[in-house]
């Protein structure tokens, strides 16, 4: 008997909504209470190093051990005063997660006396086990010890009853070992590069940073439900199973109003986030059945990081008390929406400006086209490299299956802005005439704020999308890190606008241009030679992947294809010159993801392999064995006429077989690919060998058994179905 799929359905159609225990006070007041924000810390530490915290903030400042010891010392205080009992180094190491090791305040001192003690020392830098992280070989070559070091940019916060210290994660000899290291090298260089540009139109910047506001798509499946699903329990998607007769074609999902047990996790969520100082502001229904969206207002780009880092693991901990399994795997269900995160991404100046925005004066707005252009050619120049930054086995079905940006990157404008930079593009060569500056300021850069404020289409099938005062990169996955897509596009960027600033110095010093004249000279040439990264019609068509083919833009559909970007001679003379990584930690984090990508193809060869056998191959069997019975009975009530009557079964009987025979020759066949990949030794053949030999037996072993689920008795069918899982609440 099938009982744990219809126990399981039984115990969701059982729940009620969780009631939530909403703290007294409003959301405004709650906003940032569990965080040591630079305001706490003035209540809490001497003047002198409240200073010294501010200054490393703004401007990178070390902090000495006394210093150290004065906030430590305030922290502490303040912790303790919400309860914790522990304090942790809070990073986020290469699996995706993120990771903490939990140490007691308390010391004992003397017989029978303790205090409470955390010092600057403990602050600032600790030493947990780096073996167990993934390193990448730098282990090996090295040591195997590893070191996390605060990192005052990012508030430290108390959850439940732990002190976090948000710390970066390195090796004992300074290479990286997490997201947050390059993240903050690429976010230096861009505040670098950035701020020497943006100073071509105002002397007064003199700090650029990156903001990001992104959007979490997920979907809540019952724990019962999804307990029920050993593929959904170990690889976070259903690895068999047919599609339901109403998936979302109606779309009477999205934007409807929010199902009451979803409702009443999303304010416990929402509740722990605004205490934590994640600004979530945004929900709603998504597209698929039980698929949602949780945004919050932007933020700095590091601080955004970590708070999404930070959202991903209150999510599932707040889920797990609403008995819902938060998955956040970007294609759970084959032929239903998959989950993205999409990436706000914008540059704010230290004045206030946002550099993605038209401003009020035609300055301003060469300023924003400034931005605007260098990172079209950016994205022009290293497309391959932003597509390997959202590469992963989770994201291979997401992209460029039916409702996903492809995996070609390009970038869309809008129909105002392209006609923009097509006038500019008709810019003279060499000095310009005072009558086409005037044209020009008044009738197409003077011309961009009404035009942009009444008209900022949307394109909901770019990858790379302008909206009006940001990008949008809608490419990331729902389970990614942002801090890759973010350092590689900050790091694009600022490596452009360093060649820009470059080539204009260069024409106001050689040519003796005016400058405004270069700035119009340069970015002509960059709309010219940047076209064919230019899109605006359906990135969903198949036109488009042919038209892209022609225009000679990478669509590489597979992480394994898309990661080797990552190890170009080009992208290791990159990340090298901004000093986001060298050419050690790039090799490793390489073979790392690579890494990953095997090991999660081979869970679900395996469980797709258990499920076939142990699971669907019985139950069909089973099933076959009542027709048999039942055609053995009509011969014996019929005689020779007994076709007449059991002919059906028959058929039945035969085709049950058919598949069946199907399942096991390619479940054997997958087997024998596994063990001969499992023997390659270098990490690229080895993940080709997965992704090409190993996976595209899932689909055909998935065909068989749909089918089979499509004739064999409901009562007896063991794995909960697609519409179960959907559609029961
Ligand atoms: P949608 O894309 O769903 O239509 P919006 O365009 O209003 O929604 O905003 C989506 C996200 O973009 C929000 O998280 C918002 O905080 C973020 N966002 C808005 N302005 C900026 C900015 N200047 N920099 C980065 N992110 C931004
Ligand atoms: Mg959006």
């Amino acid at each position: 008997m099938a009982t744990i799929r219809f126990q399981a359905i039984q115990a969701t159609l059982n729940r009620k909504p969780i009631t939530v225990n909403e703290p007294n006070a409003r959301r405004s007041e709650l906003y940032a209470t569990n965080v040591f924000t630079s305001s706490t810390a003035m209540h809490y530490m001497p003047k002198e190093a409240y200073s010294a915290v501010v200054a490393a903030i703004n401007h990178g400042q070390q902090i000495d051990r006394k210093i150290a010891d004065q906030v430590a010392s305030g922290m502490k205080s303040w912790a303790i005063s919400k309860g914790a009992t522990h304090y942790t180094h809070w990073f986020q190491p290469l699996t995706g997660a993120t990771a903490e090791k939990h140490d007691a305040f308390f010391e004992p001192v003397a017989d029978g006396v303790a205090i409470d003690k955390f010092d600057g020392g403990q602050l600032v830098q600790q030493e947990p086990d780096a073996s167990s992280f993934p390193s990448g070989g730098i282990r090996n070559t090295f040591e195997a010890r590893g070191y996390t070091a605060w990192d005052p940019t990012s508030p430290a916060f108390v959850m439940g009853t732990t002190l976090c210290i948000p710390t970066v994660f390195v090796s004992y000899t300074g290479e990286a070992l997490d997201h947050k290291t390059p993240l903050l090298r690429a976010l230096q260089s861009m505040d670098a590069a950035a701020t020497d540009v943006a100073r071509y139109f105002d002397k007064n910047i003199n700090k650029v940073i990156c903001t990001l506001g992104w959007e979490q798509e997920y979907f809540l499946i019952d724990t019962a439900l999804a307990a029920s699903r050993p593929d959904l329990m170990l690889s976070g998607r259903i690895l068999l199973g047919h599609a339901a007769a109403k998936g979302q074609q109606l779309e009477d999902h999205y934007f409807g109003s929010i199902p009451d047990r979803a409702l009443a996790f999303m304010r416990e969520l929402e509740i722990e986030c605004i205490q934590l100082g994640i600004p979530v502001k945004t929900r709603h229904n998504e597209v698929a059945p039980n698929q949602f969206e949780l945004a919050p207002i932007f933020e700095e780009a590091n601080l955004a990081v970590d708070h999404n880092s930070l959202l991903m693991d209150v999510m599932s901990k707040v889920g797990a008390r609403h008995n819902f399994m938060v998955l956040l795997h970007e294609k759970p269900f084959a032929g239903i929406n998959g989950s993205g995160k999409h990436n706000n991404w914008s540059l704010c100046t230290d004045t206030g400006v946002n550099l993605l925005s038209p401003g009020k004066t035609p300055k301003n707005n060469l300023m924003f086209l400034t931005f605007f252009i260098n990172t079209i050619k950016a994205v022009y120049e290293y497309a391959d490299l932003l597509r390997a930054s959202i590469a992963s086995a989770n994201n291979d079905h997401r992209l460029g299956a039916n409702e996903a940006p492809p995996a070609i990157i390009s970038v869309f404008l809008g129909q105002q802005l392209s006609a923009v930079l097509d006038e500019l593009e008709r810019v003279s060569d060499g000095s310009l005439s005072p009558e086409e500056k005037t044209e020009l300021k008044l009738n197409v850069v003077g011309k961009i704020p009404e035009i942009l404020l009444d008209n900022t289409d949307r394109n909901r099938t770019s990858p790379f999308a302008f909206t009006g005062n940001k990008f949008e990169f809608r490419a990331v996955g729902s389970s990614a890190n942002c801090a890759k897509p973010m350092m590689v596009l900050n790091t694009i960027v600022s490596q452009q606008l360093r060649e820009f600033k470059a080539e204009v110095d260069a024409l106001v010093e050689k040519k003796s241009m005016k400058k405004d004249d270069a700035i119009f000279n340069v970015l002509r040439e960059y709309i010219k030679s940047s076209k064919k990264i230019r899109f605006e019609g359906d990135g969903y068509s198949e036109d488009w992947v042919q038209e892209a083919k022609k225009r000679g833009l990478n669509n590489f559909t597979t992480t394994p294809e898309a990661l080797k970007a990552q190890i170009s001679k080009k992208s290791i003379q990159l990340f090298a010159d901004h000093g986001v990584m060298n050419k050690i930690e790039i090799v490793a984090r390489y073979e790392i993801e690579l890494e990953e990508y095997i090991k999660k193809v081979q869970i679900e060869g395996r469980v797709l392999g258990d499920i076939a056998t142990n699971h669907v191959v019985p139950t069909a069997i089973a099933y076959q064995n009542t027709l048999i019975q039942n055609v053995q009975g009509m011969k014996d009530i019929f005689g020779s006429d007994y076709l007449t009557y059991a002919g059906q079964q028959l058929e039945h009987v035969k085709a049950i077989s058919n598949h069946i025979n199907a399942i096991k020759t390619n479940v054997d066949a997958m087997i024998e690919e596994r063990k001969k990949a499992n023997k390659i030794e270098h990490a690229d053949k080895k993940a080709d060998a997965y992704c090409n030999k190993v996976k595209p037996y899932f689909e055909t072993i998935r065909y068989h058994s749909d089918k089979l689920e499509l004739m064999v008795d409901d009562e007896l069918w063991p794995l909960t179905k697609y519409r179960e899982l959907l559609f029961t609440r």
